[in-house]
């Protein structure tokens, strides 16, 4: 088959439960390709490190492999997705096209476990399980330069038990939550079953499985999303806005579709109506081997899907961090503006006339919050993206009821001028990067203040 010149890589993202190994993970695929100076590499893009077929070919020892996919690589985003970046959309569907589920085998399922693995079945896409930390089973012997989770044959009967016990409650958990699974070196058919594969992020060893089982579920369910033309006007999604020294306000963007070249016409989702600007600069990291150059980016007058660039342009500071990008003509500007307003209005959220405030850091963690409030009934007066600002305190200061001078604020900052007012007005704050701590929080606090009214 081989790899396929129209089809771009696959993005993947990496979610779980805080603390499972969702960064150290990351850090071991970039890391440990780099380090051994293996075929091909990684290519490290803004917000995303790219891991290509020779890589992971030669990881397993089979290059001959390489002939059996037809995807150039894997696009891994390198914030660790919480909501915010698992459900960052494309149109019609998640941006990312391919889900790790991490867990930690010795803690087992958690809040956002669930919350990932509700996220990827509402977005249909296929994902494996990692069953994470199986080092820390008592008497594990760690198997150096055994990428594979072959080295579980080399392990004492008492670990091998120990590990199938704790790998039969994922496999119960994934039930429960109305999935079936089997182990990776059964998996035979991802249609009907979820891959579980039991690794050490710490160790390396089954990462190298978990590469190949993406590029199985690529092979399976993607072909017809991949499909890429590299000579249509770009199409993106924001991952970040950033302030950049000497540039001013930049977007961390992954193309996943089309070009965009420096001097393009760039429509991209802000607050209120979409802005319009012209790419003054396409940037992307510096080679590893000129690390030592003063300045962190290089400049490019080109790319094509799939990437992660950042763009530097005049009026940036108001775009959004999880709306789309594209590149126009004069001709196409008014449409397409048109286009992603109402796709940015989709996502605009039904409120209540009485409620509590809400605010988060992009559009996807800012639907996820309010569809965690939802389940809980908590009633929404308004919800919008972005730091919380004077305004918001002053707003929520004059709502008359108590239980409503509230404010959630998922991934945010409170702004300094806010801080002040916070201090003279009786509004209560909740801040948190985590959604079910925010949401305990604030319900043992309403507990509190209806048994205090009693
Ligand atoms: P995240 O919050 O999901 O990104 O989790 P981190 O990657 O930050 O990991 C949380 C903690 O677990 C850190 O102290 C890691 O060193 C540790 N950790 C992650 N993976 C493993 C593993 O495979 N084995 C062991 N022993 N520790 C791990």
């Amino acid at each position: 088959m081989a790899v396929k010149q129209d089809l771009r890589t696959p993005i993947v993202s990496v979610m779980g439960h805080v603390d499972h190994g969702k960064t150290t993970l990351l850090d071991r695929i970039r890391g440990s390709t780099v380090a051994e100076g293996e075929a091909g590499a990684i290519t490290q893009h803004i917000g995303a490190t790219e891991v290509p077929i020779d890589t992971i070919v030669s990881k397993c020892g089979n290059p001959a492999l390489r002939d059996k996919f037809m995807v150039p690589g894997l696009l891994f985003i390198d914030t660790p997705g919480h909501h915010a970046f698992t459900s960052l959309r494309s149109r019609g569907g998640a941006l990312a096209d391919l889900a790790i589920v991490i867990v930690d085998i010795n803690e087992g399922f958690m809040p956002q476990t669930i919350e990932s693995l509700q996220i990827l079945k509402r977005f249909k896409t296929p994902f494996v399980v990692v069953a994470n930390k199986i080092d820390r089973i008592h008497g594990w012997e760690p198997q150096k330069n055994a990428p594979f989770i072959v080295s579980y044959n080399k392990q004492s009967e008492r670990v091998k038990t120990e590990l199938d016990r704790k790998f039969y409650e994922v496999v119960g958990e994934l039930y429960n939550a109305g999935f079936n699974s089997e182990r990776h070196d059964r998996v035979s058919d991802f249609q009907r079953n979820i891959g579980i594969i039991p690794i050490s992020a710490v160790t390396g060893e089954g990462i190298a499985d978990v590469l190949m089982v993406l590029l199985g579920l690529a092979q399976r369910f993607l072909e017809g999303n991949l499909h890429y033309d590299a000579s249509v006007p770009g199409v993106g999604t924001v991952l970040e806005v950033k302030e950049e020294k000497g540039l001013g306000a930049t977007i961390d963007v992954i193309l996943y579709d089309g070009n965009l070249k420096k001097g393009d016409m760039i429509v991209v989702g802000s607050l209120g109506k979409p802005l319009h600007t012209k790419v003054r600069a396409l940037l992307k990291p510096r080679p590893l081997t000129e690390i030592k150059s003063e300045e962190k980016f290089q400049q490019v007058q080109s790319v094509t899907a799939a990437i992660g660039v950042k763009i530097s342009a005049p009026n940036l500071d108001s775009a959004l961090a999880g709306s789309p990008v594209r590149v126009v003509t004069p001709e196409t500007v008014d449409a397409i503006s048109e286009e992603i307003l109402n796709e940015l209005e989709e996502v605009q959220i039904d409120t209540d006339a009485l409620g509590i405030t809400i605010k988060a850091d992009t559009i996807g963690s800012l639907e996820a919050l309010v569809n965690e409030l939802k389940k809980e009934k908590i009633p929404i007066r308004k919800a919008t993206v972005g730091d919380i600002s004077q305004r918001d305190v002053v707003e929520v200061a004059a709502i008359e009821d108590p239980f409503y001078n509230v404010i959630i604020g998922f991934n945010v900052k409170v702004l300094p001028d806010a801080k002040d007012k916070v201090q003279s007005t009786e509004i209560k704050l909740f801040l948190s990067d985590v959604i079910y701590r925010l949401i305990d929080d604030y319900k043992d606090w309403a507990k509190e203040q209806k048994e205090l009214t009693e």
